[in-house]
């Protein structure tokens, strides 16, 4: 496991409240620009030709609710999690996951990331844990490698 994640319920509460935020903010803009349908294409990253990022705090809360012992390397350019097209994490998916919508509007979506980023690294800096940003297979692999 990496230095510095393990539970943490006060680091998780935070990690919720941050999720539960960024809802609110993507249903009122989703009312002007629609809707991500939930077809799992950018979950292929090669394939969709996207990249998606996380930081320290969301992988703490994914391992925290699915158990360290669930978690999955990435071995692919998909997700380890998207399954038959379908997110199964989807309750505990990161905030880059939350935010990307290929039918949306993008600098609203790129505000949108600048501002839950400061908010994770704040996380960071309160719960005096490493600001980690790194793109999802390498975080993936390296909790998994230890
Ligand atoms: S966590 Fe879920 S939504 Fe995010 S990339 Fe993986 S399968 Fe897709
Ligand atoms: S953002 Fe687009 S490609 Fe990705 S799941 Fe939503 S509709 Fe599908």
């Amino acid at each position: 496991m990496v230095a510095g994640y393990g539970a943490n319920k006060g680091l998780d509460k935070k990690v919720a409240e941050i999720y539960g935020w960024l809802a609110g903010q993507i249903r009122e803009h989703n009312k002007l620009t629609g809707q991500c349908r939930a077809c799992g294409k950018c979950c292929d990253f090669d394939g969709f030709d996207h990249r998606l990022f996380i930081t320290g705090p969301e992988l703490m809360y994914l391992t925290a609710n699915l158990g360290d012992e669930n978690v999955m390397p990435m071995t692919t350019s998909r997700c380890p999690y998207n399954i038959e097209g379908k997110c199964t994490v989807y309750e505990y998916r990161f905030a880059a996951c939350r935010i990307f919508c290929c039918s949306a509007d993008a600098n609203f979506q790129s505000e949108l990331s600048e501002t839950v980023l400061k908010k994770l690294k704040s996380l960071c800096e309160e719960f005096q844990i490493p600001y980690r940003y790194n793109d999802l297979a390498f975080a993936l692999n390296a909790f998994v490698d230890g």
